[in-house]
Order: C-alpha cells, then sequence, then structure tokens
C-alpha cells in the first residue's frame, strides 16, 4: 500500500527513515490508541504492511486507518484497494546486512558522559566496570545515523556483543534512547534481552524498560528495550525464568503494557506479577531498590 501517498492525500503528518528517530522500513506517525507522550510511535512496516506502535503494539490495518483518517470502517478497504500495493518501495526497502560496528569516535567516558551519570545518580566507574559502556564525543557515526555525545552501551548474548544501544546525554536530542542499526545487528536488540545473564537467578528474574532501569535495579534484572516487547523476549523469559516480576514505570500505557506482559508469561506458565511504584526504577534510590527488591523476595516466598 502505498501509505504516503495517502497520508498525503488526507494532510496526515508523518515521519520516514529521512528523519534520525525512524529505523529504516517504517512510515511512523501519531498513534491513535495509546495515551501520554504522543510522537510518532505508530510505525507502517512498508516492506511487510502492518502496523506496529513502539508503546502499544500491533494493530490491524483497517482499524488503524479508521481511527487514523476518521472514516468508518466500511470505507476502508476500498481505499487499501485504491492505494494498491507499491512494489517499487517494497523492494527498495529489502535491508542488506552488514558486519557488526560500534559507531566511529567511541572511546572512554568523557566529562561530559561521567556528569550525566552522576545527575542520575550513578556511579560512573561502577557502570563502567559492571556494563562496559562508552562515550562518544563530538564525531560519531554509523551508516547513516548520528551518534554524538551519546554512551554505548553493548548488548551481551552468550557472552558475546552482538548488538548495542545508545542514550543521550545532553538532554537534548528527539530521542533519547537510539539503538544499533537492524542491518548491523548480530542477534537484534528487541529479540534479547539486556542485562548480564550470568547474574540472573533463574527462580525470580526482574524485568524493567531500559539499560538504566537495570543499571539502578541490579545484576538479577534485566530489560525489554522499551515497553513495546516482542514474542522473541516473551519466548526468552519464560525459557528462563520461573517467575518474574515486571517493573515498569508508571505511565499509564506503561502499566497496560505491563498487564499485558504479565498475562502472556502466564499462559506461558510463569508465575508473573506487576510491581507499581511511583516514576521510574532509573529514577529510584539505592535505598529504595533495597526495600523494593525485600518486598519482591517476600512476595515471592509466599
Ligand atoms: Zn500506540
Amino acid at each position: 500500500m502505498d501509505i504516503i501517498r495517502l497520508y498525503n492525500d488526507f494532510n496526515l503528518e508523518y515521519s520516514t527513515e529521512g528523519h534520525r528517530h525512524n529505523r529504516p522500513g517504517w512510515v511512523n506517525c501519531t498513534c491513535p490508541f495509546c495515551t501520554g507522550n504522543p510522537g510518532f510511535h505508530l510505525g507502517w512496516n512498508i516492506r511487510d504492511e502492518y502496523y506496529c506502535c513502539w508503546r502499544c503494539g500491533w494493530h490491524s490495518t483497517v482499524k488503524t486507518l479508521s481511527e487514523l483518517l476518521n472514516l468508518d470502517w466500511v470505507y476502508i478497504s476500498d481505499l487499501i484497494k485504491k492505494y494498491g500495493i507499491n512494489r517499487s518501495i517494497i523492494n527498495q526497502k529489502i535491508i542488506e546486512k552488514k558486519e557488526f560496528e560500534f559507531p566511529t569516535g567511541m572511546d572512554n567516558l568523557q566529562p561530559l558522559h561521567k556528569k550525566y551519570l552522576k545527575l542520575r545518580g550513578f556511579d560512573p566507574d561502577e557502570i563502567i566496570e559492571k556494563w562496559k559502556i562508552q562515550g562518544i564525543g563530538i564525531f560519531g557515526k554509523l551508516g547513516s545515523l548520528n551518534y554524538k555525545f551519546r554512551i554505548v552501551i553493548p548488548f551481551f548474548w552468550n557472552s558475546e556483543i552482538v548488538s548495542f544501544d545508545s542514550r543521550d546525554v545532553t538532554g537534548k536530542a528527539i530521542n533519547k534512547y537510539q539503538a544499533c542499526p537492524a542491518e548491523y545487528e548480530i542477534v537484534s536488540h528487541k529479540k534479547i534481552l539486556y542485562g548480564n545473564q550470568e547474574k540472573w537467578n533463574t527462580d525470580l528474574g526482574i524485568c524493567v524498560e531500559g539499560p538504566t532501569d537495570v543499571w539502578r535495579i541490579g545484576e538479577e534484572s534485566f530489560a525489554t528495550s522499551g515497553i513495546q516487547y516482542t514474542p522473541e523476549q516473551i519466548r526468552v523469559m519464560a525459557n528462563t525464568f520461573k517467575r518474574i516480576a515486571v517493573i515498569y514505570d508508571d505511565d499509564p500505557q506503561a502499566q497496560v503494557q505491563a498487564k499485558k506482559l504479565i498475562a502472556e508469561l502466564k499462559f506461558r506458565n510463569v508465575d508473573a506479577f506487576n510491581v507499581e511504584i511511583k516514576g521510574d526504577p532509573g529514577g529510584m534510590t539505592n535505598k529504595e531498590v533495597k526495600e523494593l527488591l525485600q518486598k519482591i523476595k517476600e512476595k515471592w516466598k509466599k
């Protein structure tokens, strides 16, 4: 379907991969289904022709178009026919696989990176030691993406670096996190969990949203890289842990996702439960984390 022509014809604002917060192969617009942050979260996958919002997940094409265009469902199938399938776009978007690489310009943390960590209540030396992070100053690129002023967070899987994520330290970037482009990843960061597999307690896993939450909660925890977890990640969780405590932030959409995740895990015989906190786990103090973990472990013993 020629979604761009359709969006243009209906005067709908969208962004494509020319914008740096768009993954290649997706056309994004505002999601009509989720609450909280506005933003271009709803993606249309050009090659496989489906909608997925990175905050609230998969949506049927007909229902989504009807919401976006404010048209009754009965008109939508005609519209889909009218805008057809654009083969030339599909063929252009097949990703060519590349060797794994980190962005250029990556080196030890500079004062600006350490300052960011300290402001967020982290001990930079401890985070460097435990999580092998590195920093990028004014120059840093990979593919068409710019990684300047970011902390680079390697993703290990079975003791190998397979991908990375990065965190802006200036507070000015549109996308706080910017992951490794898909064509450079050895394993997609959305098919695995972020954390230190060797330190996990398979009797009780603690699931959080992002790497900085893992740094805060500690080595027993793991992250789904966003609240939009994937079926592959659920499979990994169910194969690894007997019980899982989910600690997403208190944003309404994050809580919707937490509850969906718990239902999915229970369906796969994982004893999953939700832990509601104020704010996000990354913002807690070490003392609060200690008390929370104590509470979780007591609940688990019952
Ligand atoms: Zn959404």
